[in-house]
């Protein structure tokens, strides 16, 4: 394949600059020379979320190809970028907080893009309606508004648990992203409201788990809610947040509670217990000493499908 660079749009370059305010996202380091990076090694992809700001010393981490240490995985940069746009973004957040008139319209916004989500068969256009809400969040987002997309995002977690798999998939991701400025304690603070916030996700993520194991038994479905409850669990436990943690361990166990009761989902059951046991894992190597959490992953880790 031919690795021609086409030049990246004046008007992009400045807007991905200027999101990333002109600093590296991996090391965040400020006054430093930055260059754009195509995340994906393909200089001719310039969509937006393919250019990520990176220094010169990050960057001959993720293009390099010398064998000190190891590189950054496509997949982490992608990380790495968001992680701090979304940072950037909730910061800035405070300038332009609403009025209350433009609050009070967009929370009527909000229910009316959820109505849309569940009235359209079109997957591409429910996509589309999913990210507007998470950029009400991102760009707008007060207490009042994520209260309304959280509560939006709660009764799309039952509809589409019981009915739209593909739906519940997206759902489960973009419930977690939905707490990604949480990135880590020493860039972004957590408060007994952003702790409160936190937990209501995890329960959006428990109804997708819970409902689609009773009903639609989708194992796509599960795995997202899973790969979102570890990174719900990974929160927990950098912020030291056990509140949280107990909270995704219900995903669990409300999950594992549907196959007394319902016909067989071999293949949920096993996923469920692989998620338990990589959730053990995190716990161990964090050496939190969580005694309840640590016996209620060892109860769930002996559950087995009821036939
Ligand atoms: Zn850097």
């Amino acid at each position: 394949m031919s690795k021609e660079r086409r030049e990246i749009p004046a008007r992009l370059s400045e807007e991905v600059l200027y999101r990333n305010k002109h600093i590296c996202c991996i090391c965040r380091t400020p006054n430093k020379h930055v260059e754009i990076h195509h995340i994906d090694g393909n200089p001719n992809n310039n969509a937006q979320s393919n250019l990520a700001v990176v220094c010169r010393d990050c960057r001959s981490l993720v293009t390099g190809y010398s064998g000190l240490g190891r590189r950054y995985a496509p997949g982490e940069v992608r990380k790495y970028k968001k992680a701090w746009e979304q940072f950037l973004a909730l910061q800035s957040k405070v300038y332009k907080a609403p009025s209350v008139r433009v609050q009070r319209e967009l929370i009527g916004q909000i229910d009316l893009i959820v109505c849309q989500i569940l009235s359209t068969t079109d997957h591409v256009r429910r996509k589309e309606l999913l990210e507007v809400l998470y950029n009400i969040h991102l760009w707008r987002s007060t207490p009042k508004l994520d209260q309304q997309i959280i509560e939006g995002f709660s009764h799309l977690a039952i509809i589409s648990g019981l009915s739209i798999p593909s739906l519940a998939k997206e759902l489960a991701m973009k419930t977690w992203e939905l707490c990604w400025h949480f990135v880590c304690p020493d860039y972004a603070k957590m408060d007994k409201s952003g702790e409160r916030f936190a937990i209501q996700c995890v329960h959006v993520v428990e109804s997708i788990a819970f409902f689609n194991c009773k009903n639609k038994q989708n194992l796509d479905a599960l795995n997202a809610s899973l790969a979102s409850a570890e990174e719900f669990f990974n929160i927990a436990i950098s912020y030291k947040r056990k509140a949280i943690a107990g909270a995704v361990l219900k995903i669990h166990s409300e999950a594992i509670r549907t196959f007394g009761f319902e016909k067989d989902f071999p293949t949920g059951a096993a996923a469920l217990r692989r998620s338990v046991r990589k959730l053990s894992k995190l716990l161990a190597s964090s050496r939190l000493k969580w005694p309840e959490i640590d016996s209620k992953l060892k109860s769930l880790g002996r559950r087995r499908q009821v036939r």
